[in-house]
């Protein structure tokens, strides 16, 4: 028998008018330029849906967005998927055959671009024909315009036009939350980029997914500053989570300088921030210099936070860093780290561990691991290691346009290269990705385990262990590092710190200090170009 409650689509175009009916006066600070309110964000949503239907780009087109975090960014956030377009959020960090290929695969009716990274994209659209309009965000820069007649300014755009005066909510039918919102590339370390489109129904409960107090919680009287870049996956969902209940936010702009975000973090009072653990490593020297006592929550992932880090925060501002495990097929977020009840008795020490761990899956996301040969399900009793696989509302059932047999199971569930326990409890550890272990001697080596190990050394500021090719053992770790300014660590103090925490022959074979390492699109640690920089494997 079917139950006989209402059947409403979910779909952003809620979000875009929840935020305008309810929260009408909170504002969203862009740095460097004015603050604005969720009224006059959401007023020039509307207009800009009249300016898209003008420039007669179709339902369903893909509109391209290479742009920082910023209001204007923003607005397309609104307007694009609440007139049933797709948003292509493309990562300002590529290299130029990837960006053409994927707006080529996309298909992106426009591309609207911030005017100072117009010397990253500008050069392609020559081969990229299919774009029919370039449309120039302001942001503060006089990097040229081209004169060309398929460029045009945002601002004239969408001042020009008159705003929809109706229901977005009301042009969607229940079928209609089926329809894509977003599409996001993953970005393609084990060959071509793959798409992941993110549909209204799926986004939405990942924002309520979130929310639920316990997980990312946030509130109407929460400062939600996403320092991850609007390309990464949506910027985990932040912005519409904090537009759905009406927190304020801060977009960083263009400038992901550590004084800038710090400064900018204390100046907006953040109460909650998301970014990836090579960001929060780079505020670390300047962390005690600003007053950061309305923070209440941070949030890391993309890759494993060293509980070093975590406690180098809660030290400094009384906040630790709180891991979610997540993927751009994942929405992304699938897991939240942290304490619960269970764990108020525990010793300090027993809850950093437990804060090292990725945490549990939100509600609706189920969670599993298999042996990687047999693929048969593994107990869950945070021993057994295996191939984390993942299913729920807001996670990927295929790519778009691509056939991919290999990334989900048979029964539907999306396997992630991750390798991992799950506790009795729930709780995910993730132990590392599989193309990273370290294979020696018919042993693997957790690079991850290793790398938080040495980066628990007061001189470390950060740390990639990577496999070098042995012809006695297959592969031997060598861990690449950076010091901290004035650090003096040598490689024999380094094996003597962590001597006591890891297995003899878990020991790096050689320790090479760098300045920097090399970073992903999205401002991860990069260890593919590590390998290829370093002949590692
Ligand atoms: P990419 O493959 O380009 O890094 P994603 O951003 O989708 O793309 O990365 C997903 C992967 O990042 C996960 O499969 C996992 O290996 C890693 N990851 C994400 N969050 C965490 C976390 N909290 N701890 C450890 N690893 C993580």
């Amino acid at each position: 028998m079917d139950g006989l409650m209402q059947q409403r689509p979910l779909t952003l175009a809620h979000v875009l008018e929840r935020a305008e009916r309810l929260y009408a006066h909170k504002q969203v600070a862009t740095a460097g330029t004015e603050l604005l309110t969720y009224a006059e964000v959401t007023d020039r949503a509307r207009r800009l849906a009249t300016a898209l239907a003008a420039l007669d780009v179709p339902v369903g087109a893909r509109v391209g967005t290479f742009a920082s975090n910023s209001r204007r960014h923003l607005e397309l956030y609104l307007a694009v998927p609440a007139t049933k377009r797709v948003l292509h959020t493309i990562n300002i960090r590529l290299a130029a055959a990837h960006l053409e290929y994927i707006v080529d695969h996309a298909e992106d009716d426009m591309v609207f671009v911030e005017r100072g990274l117009l010397p990253r994209i500008w050069p392609s659209a020559g081969r990229l024909p299919r774009v029919r309009y370039w449309v120039v965000l302001p942001d503060g820069s006089d990097t040229p315009v081209p004169a060309d007649p398929r460029v045009m300014d945002y601002d004239e755009l969408v001042l020009g036009a008159e705003p929809f005066r109706g229901s977005f909510e009301g042009t969607f039918t229940l079928a209609d939350e089926h329809l894509a919102s977003g599409l996001c590339y993953t970005s393609g370390t084990t060959g071509p980029p793959k798409g992941v489109l993110y549909s209204h129904r799926s986004t939405v409960l990942h924002c309520l997914g979130t929310l639920a107090a316990g997980f990312v919680g946030l509130s109407e009287s929460d400062v939600v500053m996403p320092i991850v870049p609007f390309f990464h996956a949506n910027a985990w969902g932040l912005p519409y989570s904090a537009m759905l209940t009406g927190a304020s936010l801060v977009l960083p702009g263009s400038s992901a300088e550590p004084v800038h975000l710090l400064q900018l973090m204390e100046a907006e009072r953040v109460t909650v921030a998301g970014a990836v653990p090579t960001v929060w490593t780079s505020l670390v020297p300047e962390l005690r210099a600003f007053d950061l006592s309305a923070t209440r929550f941070l949030l890391g992932g993309g890759s494993a936070v060293p509980p070093s880090l975590s406690e180098t925060y809660r030290a400094a501002i009384g906040v630790p860093i709180t891991h979610s495990w997540g993927m751009t097929e994942v929405s992304p977020i699938g897991a939240i780290g942290g304490t619960r009840t269970q764990h108020e008795e525990a010793t300090e020490e027993e809850k950093v561990a437990v804060r090292a761990a990725q945490g549990q899956p939100l509600p609706l996301v189920n969670l599993r691991i298999v042996d990687v040969e047999t693929r048969r399900e593994l107990p869950l009793d945070g021993r057994a290691v295996g191939e984390l696989e993942v299913a729920g509302p807001w996670v990927a059932g295929g790519y778009f346009r691509v056939e991919e047999g290999d990334s989900f199971t048979d029964d539907g569930w999306l396997r992630t290269g991750d390798l991992a326990t799950i506790g009795t409890d729930g709780y995910l550890r993730l132990v590392d990705r599989m193309k990273d272990l370290i294979k020696s001697g018919g042993e693997w080596i957790s690079s991850v385990e290793l790398e938080a190990a040495i980066a628990s050394h007061p001189d470390v500021v950060e740390v990639a262990v990577i496999a070098r090719p042995d012809p006695r053992w297959t592969e031997r770790p060598v861990a690449y590092v950076v010091l901290r300014d004035g650090g003096a660590a040598t490689a024999e103090a380094l094996l003597r710190h962590i001597t006591p925490m890891v297995a003899k022959w878990w020991l790096p074979d050689e320790f090479v200090f760098m300045d920097s390492l090399p970073r992903t699109g999205t401002g991860k640690l990069s260890k593919s170009a590590l390998r290829e920089s370093t002949g590692g494997v």
